[in-house]
């Protein structure tokens, strides 16, 4: 653990910085800059590493820029987003698509297809009956629920290239993939502005490339998923992605059951089983939709389906009688340090 700690300190100590707010060092033959902003429902923070102030400067305000474009596309909650537009057509939507909206969209349908419908994009007709984001808390009728799930069908809809087929009463909503994939976007950015190493954190997504400015992998905390100022484990990361789904992000609690947004296609209701879980991934679209995936296949399936893929590892919490336990893949295990 202890050659970990530095690095964790900076992190929590980073998170301190307020709004907006800038800071910048320089470390050997490179600058370190760092901003934060908030985006997507959640605070982002980045860090550039370039060869001078320039260069890191640019590098940083573009990835920024990056990470702001979402909301023209993604954001099904935003009336203006192209999502939201597509969503609004009552016959259905037929016509080209953006790329950003194309690519994540790929990404959701083929995981869709391989967590046989765990994971489903047109999950939106449910998201806006729990309306999760609003102030709700209120568990919507069975009749209700009901009726909705013929409309949550990822088959229904087709892509081709950029053009979309969606039909009437078919709604998107790619809040579990978009983050991860922004959070990809912004590396890139960073990358092809000349960054010789980056970091981006939004939420409990993750994703870095290069070295940290002190040398070796950066390294990530992985936040306790019931203690929410303590970290559960330490995760060095090597060019790859990290992101965290749990019931602790957005839910209410009603007779002691906790409803949150994590919703089963095939209940319409929230998955039930597990505590959180975190996917290790290639890249962060990847590891964000996998995580949701996995949060509803539940704990055996869950984790069958990650050992079958070489590229994902995962860790899953689930509770028994109030205490945490948790399993994960091999490759977890090797990599993260358990922080007592
Ligand atoms: P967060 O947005 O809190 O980081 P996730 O990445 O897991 O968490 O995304 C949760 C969001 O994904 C929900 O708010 C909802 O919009 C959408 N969603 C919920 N259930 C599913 C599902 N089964 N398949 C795909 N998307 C889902
Ligand atoms: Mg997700």
């Amino acid at each position: 653990m202890r050659r970990f700690l530095p690095l964790l300190i900076l992190l929590a100590s980073a998170l301190l910085i307020g709004c907006f707010s800038e800071s910048g060092e320089a470390s050997g033959d490179s600058v370190v800059l760092q901003t934060r902003l908030f985006a997507m429902d959640t605070v982002v923070d980045l860090t550039v590493v370039a060869p001078d102030e320039a260069t890191a400067r640019r590098a940083i305000d573009e990835a920024a820029r990056t990470i702001q474009s979402i909301q023209t596309w993604g954001s099904a909650d935003d009336p203006a987003s192209e999502t939201a537009r597509i969503n609004a057509v009552a016959e259905g939507y037929s016509g080209s698509v953006s790329e950003d909206l194309a690519a994540t969209l790929r990404i959701a349908l083929d995981i869709a297809a391989v967590s046989n419908g765990a994971f489903d994009p047109t999950i939106r007709p449910l998201v806006e009956l729990w309306n999760f984001s609003g102030e709700s808390s209120v568990v919507p009728p069975a009749e209700e629920l009901a009726e909705l799930l013929p409309l949550v069908d990822y088959r229904q809809v087709e892509l081709v290239g950029d053009k979309l087929i969606s039909p009437a009463g078919y709604r998107l909503d790619l809040g579990a993939v978009a983050k991860g994939y922004i959070v990809d976007q912004a590396l890139l950015t960073m990358r092809s502005n000349g960054a010789t190493a980056g970091l981006v954190s939004a939420g409990g997504d993750v994703a870095g490339f290069g070295e940290r400015p002190t040398g070796g992998a950066w390294v990530i905390g992985i936040q306790h998923p019931r203690l929410p100022e303590q970290l559960f484990g330490a995760l060095p990361l090597n060019n790859a992605a990290v992101a965290t789904s749990g019931d602790y992000e957005r839910y209410f609690e009603l007779d002691g059951v906790r409803y949150h947004h994590l919703l089963d296609p095939a209940t319409g209701s929230p998955a039930r089983g597990l505590t959180s879980v975190t996917v290790l991934a290639p890249t962060c679209a990847e590891a964000d939709a996998w995580a949701t995936a996995v949060f509803v296949l539940g704990l055996e399936a869950g984790l069958a389906l990650l050992e079958e893929q070489p590229e994902l590892e995962g860790l899953l919490l689930y509770e028994i009688e109030g205490q945490l336990q948790q399993l994960m893949t091999a490759g977890f295990s090797d990599e993260m340090e358990l922080i007592e």
